[in-house]
């Protein structure tokens, strides 16, 4: 094969909820150059609460620079190439850090937390005006998934928080804010700032008039001080402090959704991607109109590619458990000792012989947005093994996703044709069929799969100052694509999807 020629090179942070990646992209085909990747640890102190170190996550972040760094050495590329990064993230998350002693003052509150669910019933009874009061500002319903109410509980119950804000010495941000902060000479100087996307998760920001919104900020009490500048998702931030890439430009921010909607190429209204990774989430771009969903989705902002650059939005349909029950799988029951094996489980039976597992650890998000829904496992017989509930566990989320599709065909009013989907999960083919058969539309995955980077990646690429990356389709001239078509008829697939429906009714309610 020709060596492709070796164009500017840029950097993309992939900080996750499972694992930190740092990418190395060729600007001139997007072909992947060098990657390291580390798991992170997810704390479970209490049930339903859910936390992580943003220290370790930061170090995460440094570790897999620099041992990118060295590999891209052994290939003897030049890590001088390196033009731009961009930095992409789980969203909502929520860190409260000391900008004095550069300390975070407590845990990272992860987005699948249930602990601020008193929080929110309290607040549902205080809204202002019409029930809309915080839907109609921000696109999304007032739930324990957003950040604010994570930031409302730290501040009512940790009182380092407490008192750092009164010294004016907090500061409050998504993993995004975190890192760039940190990434950008933390308590030297690092620069406090978030995007439009990520922004748009926290339900402070207004996302007509793109600002933190006064009115919110005073409905959950959130001092406006603490909250980073809000920046379009590609623009020049600051520059590298430390490490091996010192001084390079950190130029593209984006949460992990959007940044695969970009990686994706969905540029165009009407244009779907859905990825599988913790969780799982479909966005659809609605261009720069706000559509506000009749079917339990969410409004939210799809990416702002510079200062100047018009603001696009997205409908989305998140569903709060997906690879999470794979993980839960390995680490809680231990029948399989990697993600991988599962699909040797699920292959070695081919059905989950009429067994069914909703797997609504923290609730169910869209469509139902049920707090009280708990996980369930049912249809169970003699004969089940863990093989069939291997097998049911996959089927789940591809459930959830025809949930979700369905909403978003209803809303968007013109069905998905085929559904570009990207993600961790992706490398499991007999999901990818799975998904084909339950949707009966064909399934679309990139070869390289690694698509949220891509798009933090071409973000950084793209930004004024740096110009490296035009976003024409033929600088992703390496990609290529692979097609799962549906391969059971239209009535079976009916039939186990309405089977799915009746167990999900049976795990809502679970507790009051
Ligand atoms: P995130 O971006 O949320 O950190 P990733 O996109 O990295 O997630 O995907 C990781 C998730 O995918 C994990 O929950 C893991 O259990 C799951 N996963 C990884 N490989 C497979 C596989 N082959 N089959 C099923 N699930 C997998």
């Amino acid at each position: 094969a020709k060596k492709a020629v070796l164009g500017p090179l840029v950097g993309a942070v992939d900080q996750g909820t499972s694992s930190t990646r740092f990418l190395v992209f060729n600007s001139k085909t997007a072909e992947l150059l060098s990657h390291h990747q580390v798991e992170i640890k997810q704390e479970f102190p209490r049930e339903g609460w859910v936390e992580q170190d943003p220290k370790e996550i930061l170090q995460s972040v440094y570790e897999c620079i620099e041992k990118t760094c060295e590999k891209l050495g052994q290939l003897n590329i030049d890590i001088s190439n390196i033009k731009a990064i961009g930095v992409s993230n789980q969203r909502e998350t929520t860190v409260v850090w000391d900008k004095v002693t550069g300390e975070p003052l407590y845990n990272a509150v992860v987005w699948l937390d249930l602990r601020t669910q008193s929080t929110v019933e309290n607040l549902s009874k205080r809204i202002p005006g019409n029930n809309n009061f915080v839907k109609s500002k921000t696109g999304l319903p007032l739930s324990t998934y957003f950040s604010a109410v994570k930031l409302r509980w730290l501040l009512d119950n940790v009182k380092k928080v407490q008192e750092a804000v009164e010294e004016n010495r907090a500061l409050f941000g998504t993993i995004d804010s975190w890192l760039i902060w940190s990434l950008t000479g933390g308590i030297h100087g690092g620069v406090h700032c978030t995007d439009v996307t990520n922004a748009s998760r926290t339900m402070l920001f207004n996302i007509h008039s793109l600002v933190w919104d006064k009115e919110l900020c005073e409905f959950f009490g959130i001092p406006m001080e603490i909250l980073p500048n809000v920046r379009s998702s590609s623009e020049i931030y600051g520059l590298m402090k430390a490490g091996a890439l010192e001084g390079v430009p950190i130029s593209g921010c984006l949460g992990d959704q959007s940044a695969a909607l970009v990686g994706q190429m969905c540029f165009q209204d009407g244009q779907a991607k859905n990825t599988y990774g913790t969780g799982c989430f479909l966005l659809c771009n609605t261009g720069h109109k706000c559509v506000f969903s009749e079917h339990g989705l969410l409004t939210t902002v799809a990416y702002k590619l510079g200062r100047d650059k018009p603001v696009y939005y997205a409908l989305e349909g998140s569903v709060a458990i997906a690879g999470a029950v794979i993980r839960w799988l390995r680490d809680n029951l231990g029948i399989i000792k990697s993600s991988e094996e599962i699909e040797k489980l699920a292959k070695e039976v081919g059905t989950s012989y009429g067994c069914y597992f909703v797997p609504a650890f923290s609730g169910l998000y869209a469509p139902y947005w049920e707090p009280s829904a708990r996980g369930i496992i049912c249809g169970l017989t003699q004969f089940t093994n863990k093989c069939h509930i291997a097998f049911a566990a996959l089927e789940a989320v591809c459930f959830q996703t025809r949930e979700i599709l369905d909403a978003m065909n209803r809303d968007c009013g013109i069905p998905l044709s085929h559904l570009q989907v990207d993600g961790g999960m992706t490398s499991n083919k007999i999901l990818m069929q799975l998904q084909a058969d339950i949707l009966y539309i064909p399934v679309v995955k990139p070869s390289m799969p690694e698509t949220t980077a891509l798009g933090a990646a071409m973000a950084a690429g793209a930004a004024e100052g740096v110009g490296v990356w035009s976003l024409e389709p033929e600088d992703l001239s390496a990609v290529t694509m692979e097609r799962f078509e549906p391969q059971i008829n239209a009535e079976e697939s009916e039939i186990r999807y309405s089977t799915w429906k009746k167990a999900v009714m049976k795990s809502i309610g679970w507790v009051t």
